[in-house]
């Protein structure tokens, strides 16, 4: 059991990115975050909330405001002996999934320190899992040439990245998919539509089907279940849903539509560690494959990632990287690193297994507060 909550401190952290990348319709100069530190007087837990840039997500103002003011003030005295209290609490919490997944993340770590067990263990996976190693994927946004595109993936596969994933749009897709696989040969490869096409694209689908790609991620719209299943029916490349995957309710109907056969987990999308192992649970119960995706998080929402990675049914390379790879900087020890080429090592010290740096907290730090019994004290 965890000693009773006595302070949440929250930082909105920015920190640009080495380059500005195109994912999901947005472009992405800077990474803002809000870090969480949920303090109890023998432990404390880390959490991220890390909205993601891209069109239809929850912006970084309303998550703030949903933690400062509702959710952790609700955390304030309460300490939990399991992660189902952890789910309860985070049930009444409203608002967006990015907002609960900072919080309910950093109750899980203060959970796994007061138990001395990892977010892993908590999570169910096996110990032969937690001795695997995690294969880390490499993710492109577009780019604006596909000369650029090419030259940015051979750069990286000397790093051992397991797969590649490029990211399509109407009008470069089919042409971005060719040349990868013309001067790569059959790399595992993958593409990310980010909910780009309708129905009416599915010829476009048949044309890739024949470049033996792992999967088309979110090729439709989130909630068009229609267009999915006529897209599944249609093509032997599973589909894989992401920004359709953000409740268990929602994934499983489309599940029994035939609208896809992989899930891209995300705990930003999904609220967190109970939902995100709810849905990995559901998905194994139907024989669909899952893997762990990224908005992408910082070094906290990265770690996390790989914890979920662990489990027994996450049976794709995730997306999460190495912290260089797309930030200049990070605040958390040691930095997300390989830990053999294109592996990520699931991290064997209790809860989510990494520290803080709190100067380079100070230094990409936009606004501070702490939420205490009585008092909320902004500086
Ligand atoms: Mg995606």
């Amino acid at each position: 059991m965890t000693s009773p909550v006595e302070r949440v401190s929250l930082t909105h952290l920015q920190i640009p990115l080495k380059e500005t990348v195109r994912i999901g319709g947005a472009d992405m100069g800077l990474k803002d975050a809000i870090l969480l530190i949920v303090e109890s007087r023998d432990g404390i837990g880390l959490g991220e909330c890390s909205p993601s840039a891209a069109r239809g997500c929850e912006s970084l103002e309303s998550c703030w405001k949903e933690l400062t003011e509702r959710i952790a003030p609700s955390l304030l005295g309460r300490s939990f002996s399991s992660t189902e209290e952890i789910g309860k609490l985070a049930d009444t919490w409203t608002g967006g999934h990015c907002a609960k997944a900072g919080a309910e993340t950093a109750c899980w770590d203060l959970l796994g320190h007061a138990r001395h067990a990892t977010i892993a263990e908590l999570l169910g996976a096996s110990s032969d899992q937690l001795d695997m190693n995690i294969e880390s994927g490499l993710t492109l946004g577009l780019y604006p040439t596909v000369v650029e595109l090419l030259k940015t993936i051979e750069n990286h596969l000397e790093e051992g990245y397991r797969r590649v994933k490029i990211e399509v749009e109407p009008g470069r897709d089919v042409e971005l998919v060719r040349a990868v696989r013309q001067h790569f040969g059959d790399i595992p490869l993958m593409i990310d539509a980010a909910a780009a096409y309708s129905v009416n694209d599915i010829d476009i689908f048949r044309e890739l089907d024949d470049y033996d790609l792992l999967m088309f991620e979110q090729p439709m719209a989130a909630d068009d279940f229609e267009g999915l299943a006529a897209l599944q029916a249609a093509v032997t490349t599973p589909v894989c849903l992401d920004e359709t995957a953000t409740t268990v309710e929602r994934t499983a109907e489309a599940i029994r539509r035939g609208a896809c056969r992989i899930v891209s987990l995300k705990l930003q999308n999904l609220g967190g560690f109970g939902p995100a192992l709810a849905v990995h649970d559901l998905c194994y119960q139907n024989g669909v494959a899952c893997w762990v995706g990224t908005t992408p998080e910082l070094g906290v929402g990265s770690a996390q990632g790989i914890h979920l990675a662990a489990l027994g049914n996450c049976r794709y390379a995730t997306d999460i990287e190495p912290s260089p790879r797309w930030f200049v900087d990070d605040c958390i020890v040691p930095l997300i690193e390989h830990s053999g080429p294109g592996v990520l090592s699931v991290p064997t010290r209790p809860g989510l297994g990494y520290q803080i740096d709190h100067s380079k907290l100070k230094r990409y730090q936009v606004r501070h507060t702490e939420v205490v019994a009585g008092a909320s004290h902004p500086f």
